[in-house]
């Protein structure tokens, strides 16, 4: 009991010399107060924002990584809607792998008799797997294949286009050998008749030019027509003519191709050639301008997927190949719409009379 006794006064007397401590100005000792408990508690937490409280931040914080991650999907998706449910999201999900100018399928007529004078038919009622992967409806692409197929515009291509030029040729040869027969003796009058046949040649050679050049602005409408129905998938489609007298080697190329960001820069380009445009300024509305970019880069999907295939539009990726006035912006290995749309359209506006009339 005593040496509890002792504890206690003690521990009074310890008590009693820290008040003598205080009382003789120990307050001031800066160890007094490090060790002053209540005010480490009070100890200001991490700097904030004004208005906020911790609760506010972890809020924020999250609300910020959702939106990244909105955004991320958002951008790849392009215009079309957002997914609503587990099974579209799948769908996004596969298409955001793909990357521009991927050639999605090709699709081949499905007659195959008297291939050089039928002309080719294609079954709008059966999709093809990997369009349908790609999240194009089964309707839109029967719509797409129809509206290219039976148009008279690409009738006329798929059988004029490179067979007028060769039927010409064969055409005048078959006059000449009509004319040296009926003038078996010559002599001065044939020698006129075949000048008047050489010129008639280069003048039909000059008109199947002619005649070709519009036979491809044709398709090239029809084909901006039809791939109205499709940019809203991020997905064109175009015309590959790979037969030269057979009608039936002719595919419909469907191509992976989010166009978002090169109607952007084709806005730009449009603004700068209105501005600069002589005798003076044109001047557009929002809705003509955003009609006329529209318009540009329908228009020339077909030469584009034309040249692509052809693998015209590849970047050097040696010294060997040349080199490029371009550098990959929207494609990774090929010019994009905008750039094509640059070099075709905005950079070949002064042009001589010979080469907008052929
Ligand atoms: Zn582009």
């Amino acid at each position: 009991m005593g040496s509890q006794k002792e504890d206690w006064i003690s521990f009074d007397s310890e008590l009693a010399k820290v008040k003598k401590d205080e009382s003789d100005g120990g307050g001031g000792d800066p160890l007094n107060d490090m060790n002053d408990i209540p005010l480490d508690e009070e100890k200001p937490s991490p700097p904030m924002p004004a208005g906020k409280t911790s609760a506010d931040n972890i809020i924020a914080e999250i609300g910020v990584t959702s939106h990244e991650e909105e955004s991320s999907k958002s951008s790849r998706k392009g215009s079309t809607e957002f997914p609503k449910n587990g099974r579209v999201s799948i769908e996004v999900d596969e298409t955001k792998v793909m990357k521009n100018g991927k050639n999605i399928a090709n699709i081949s007529p499905i007659n195959e008799r008297m291939a050089w004078i039928v002309p080719p038919i294609y079954d709008s009622t059966k999709q093809h797997p990997a369009v349908a992967a790609a999240g194009l409806p089964q309707d839109t692409y029967s719509l797409v294949i129809r509206h290219i197929t039976e148009d008279i515009r690409f009738k006329s291509y798929i059988i004029g286009f490179s067979r007028v030029l060769p039927f010409w040729i064969i055409f005048s040869i078959f006059i000449l050998l009509f004319l040296l027969l009926t003038s078996p003796d010559g002599g001065f009058w044939v020698m006129v008749m075949t000048f008047c046949w050489m010129l008639m040649l280069f003048i039909g050679i000059f008109f199947c030019v002619i005649i070709r050049k519009h036979l491809r602005i044709g398709l090239a409408e029809l084909v901006g027509e039809a791939n109205k129905h499709l940019l809203h998938y991020n997905l064109i489609a175009g015309v590959q003519d790979r037969g030269q007298l057979s009608c039936h080697k002719v595919v419909i190329i469907f191509m992976y191709y989010e166009s978002k960001e090169c109607i952007v820069d084709i806005e730009k380009m449009l603004r700068i050639a209105n501005s600069t445009a002589k005798p003076k300024p044109i001047l557009m509305t929002h809705d003509e301008m955003a009609s006329q970019c529209d318009q540009l880069l329908r228009g020339h999907i077909q030469p584009y997927i034309k040249s692509f295939v052809k693998r015209r539009l590849l970047f050097p990726t040696r010294p060997a190949e040349g080199v490029s006035d371009f550098r990959p912006k929207h494609c990774q290995k090929n010019h994009c719409l905008c750039q094509f749309v640059e070099e075709e359209y905005f950079n070949a506006i002064k042009r001589t009379w010979y080469d907008r009339l052929i």
